[in-house]
């Protein structure tokens, strides 16, 4: 990581194609002012750019941080609202062996939707800021949004998921005609 200040404008997207997005995240120690920082700029990134969750590696940093934060908006009109949570060297403790196929975005891939299935719940462990471990039951979208951000620490990107072309969709498309 660089030593210099991290501020939001400072930090741009990897776009899918970039190494970065394709690496394993390195674990992060904690407490940490600089990873503190990043955290801080990941959510205000995320928030200008209208995404319901970040991972660090979308912003040119291979660390096992993200952030979940679920709520209306444009991009996501159907998203029920939570505080963020931001998690550092999160894994995952239990999945339901039910999935759920649902609709997805991501800041790396713009343009596109596609269909993926996830588990309906995930229980999940992480790190706070604090370096204290949390465990956490997530359900629905939010597991959703947990399983790509999660992804996004192994070098997956939720196009990696998608079983058939034919279940993506243009996001402009999808926002018009809504989900099929
Ligand atoms: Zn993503």
């Amino acid at each position: 990581m660089s030593q210099t200040t991290l501020s939001p404008d400072s930090l741009t997207i990897a776009l899918l194609g970039e190494a970065v997005l394709r690496q394993h995240a390195g674990a992060v120690r904690l407490p940490d002012p600089q990873t503190e920082q990043l955290a801080q700029a990941m959510r205000q990134k995320m928030d200008e750019l209208g995404g319901v969750g970040i991972a660090a590696p979308q912003v040119h940093h291979s660390l096992a941080l993200m952030i979940i934060a679920s709520r209306p908006n444009a991009r996501y009109p159907d998203a029920p609202q939570m505080d963020p949570v931001v998690m550092a060297n999160p894994s995952i403790e239990a999945q339901s062996t039910n999935l759920e196929m649902g609709w997805e975005g991501c800041l790396s891939v713009p343009g596109i939707r596609g269909q993926v299935a996830r588990p309906q719940w995930v229980e999940v462990s992480f790190d706070d800021l604090a370096g204290q471990r949390h465990r956490r039951r997530l359900e629905g979208f939010v597991a959703r949004i947990f399983c790509h951000e999660f992804d996004h620490l192994c070098g997956l990107t939720f196009l990696d998921r998608v079983e058939d072309n034919r279940q993506l969709m243009a996001t402009e498309v999808w926002l018009r005609e809504g989900q099929r």
